[in-house]
């Protein structure tokens, strides 16, 4: 069976293949103070059971827990520069235990996070539901779902100053910080931004993202995702360069979306194995690559190149086309692909004289790939946004989420902006793709407060 889609993905600017999609970033002062350390309350009372070994917290846990509100568990995010360290506490009056914490990928040096299962018949609520009042009713009549105290493993610990031990009485996600407890309301956010001139380009802008997502993004059990252009190495290169005001994403979706890495602690990425298994459904590097020769050589090499070694990948054979070629090499590789019964996604792309040219697997791409990681991590298309700036977003702003254009947004998107049919969107009353004013990371934060995400 073959299948072929040809897609248009326009880039910005109309230089030839060799000149597109790549932005020079410039180095730019210190982005937000560092968060304020913990209140350690060091030497109070604790449970005779309480444990003293040090803790090296640097594993994160699977990526597909992380995200998804607990549905009748306790998620505890704590507020630290502790570098890792423990819950220990007891479950509706059990023996007391410890539970790990987890660095977070997105906000390293901020919080721990910890996953507690709660006692059966405890509640099926979230963080919402734990009102003050369903708070005072559950301690009444029983010890609390958990009562608990917070170390580093290294001596200090973190109880209330005004004594006792932190207690929660309901399922949810809570914060502590600062020495108070509360539920955590709002709706976690699966926000898939683009990096040059979405994300990145000022880094005021970026810094006031961070500085939400740190705050308020990250304690919902949000994601943040970036889907770029960008290589991984590329990619690693600006977070080293802007990791004073750019966020470090939980995933990295990179090349077309042939790409997903998935942060996994200690300045390592692994690529996600999952998508890289329905990348292989129905493809065949070899004789995409011999598709892409026979247009060549149809076609003539002063109307077709291939990309440089960088930009190729196991799922991923990309060449420039000058315009004036493009039907006739469209032309070939569905002949050819076809022939040997290659299931492939055409995406061209950019503006100008000169094209780029992907070939990928069916399942492949910027939107397939936001797609996947969406239900992954089990978000809806209510609290799932992309964002971007210029025509090769267009793809990932085109699927059922919700969709923003920053304000600084280039022509090529502005002009699909404003021919495209507003259409409905899955929250009701609301837009479902957005252009904001605000230019950048700052038109990100203002698309989250229209939809009521922020
Ligand atoms: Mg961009």
């Amino acid at each position: 069976m073959k299948a072929f889609r040809a897609q248009t993905r326009p880039a910005s600017g109309g230089a030839p293949p060799s000149a597109c999609g790549r932005r020079a970033v410039s180095r730019v002062g210190r982005g937000p103070a560092a968060a304020r350390a913990s209140s350690a309350a060091q030497g109070s009372p604790l449970p005779a059971s309480a444990p003293s070994a040090p803790l090296a917290t640097s594993d994160l846990p699977p990526l597909a827990s992380t995200s998804a509100p607990p549905a009748d568990g306790i998620t505890l995010f704590y507020r630290t520069d502790w570098g890792g360290g423990r819950v220990h506490g007891s479950l509706a009056g059990g023996a007391w235990q410890d539970y790990a914490f987890h660095k977070v990928a997105s906000a390293p040096g901020k919080w721990l996070r910890a996953k507690i299962p709660a006692a059966a018949g405890a509640g099926g609520g979230n963080g919402a539901s734990a009102s003050a009042a369903a708070a005072a009713a559950a301690a009444a009549a029983a010890p609390p779902l958990l009562e608990f105290v917070v170390t580093n493993g290294k001596g200090d610990w973190d109880k209330p100053t005004t004594g006792g031990n932190y207690e929660v009485a309901a399922p949810g996600i809570y914060a502590l910080r600062g020495g108070a407890l509360a539920p955590v309301e709002g709706t976690p956010v699966c926000l898939v931004s683009d990096l040059d001139g979405t994300m990145v380009g000022d880094d005021a802008s970026s810094a006031a993202f961070k500085v939400w997502w740190e705050d308020v993004g990250v304690v919902r059990g949000g994601l943040l995702v970036y889907n770029t252009g960008r290589s991984l190495e590329s990619f690693k290169q600006l977070l080293a360069e802007k990791g004073h005001c750019l966020s470090r994403p939980d995933v990295l979706i990179s090349a077309v979306g042939t790409k997903i890495y998935n942060y996994v602690g200690s300045g390592r990425w692994r690529e996600d194995e999952g998508w890289l298994a329905r990348l292989t459904e129905g493809w065949d590097l070899t004789a995409v690559r011999e598709a892409a020769y026979a247009a060549l050589a149809e076609v003539g090499r002063d109307s077709m190149h291939f990309r440089p070694p960088e930009e190729q990948n196991d799922h991923k054979v990309t060449c420039g086309v000058q315009v004036e070629a493009l039907p006739r090499v469209l032309e070939v590789l569905q002949t050819r692909l076809a022939a040997a019964e290659v299931d492939a996604n055409i995406i061209t792309s950019g503006t100008g004289d000169w094209r780029f040219l992907d070939l990928v697997p069916k399942g492949a791409g910027k939107l397939q790939a936001l797609d996947y990681v969406r239900q992954t991590h089990g978000f809806p298309l209510s609290a799932t946004v992309a964002c971007g700036d210029s025509g090769n977003d267009i793809l990932m702003l085109s699927g059922p989420n919700l969709a923003l254009v920053v304000g600084n947004a280039q022509p090529d998107l502005v002009k699909w902006l404003e021919q495209r049919r507003d259409d409905a969107g899955p929250l009701p009353g609301k837009a479902r793709l957005l252009r904001a004013s605000a230019h950048e990371a700052r038109g990100i934060l203002e698309g989250l407060a229209y939809w009521g995400l922020a």
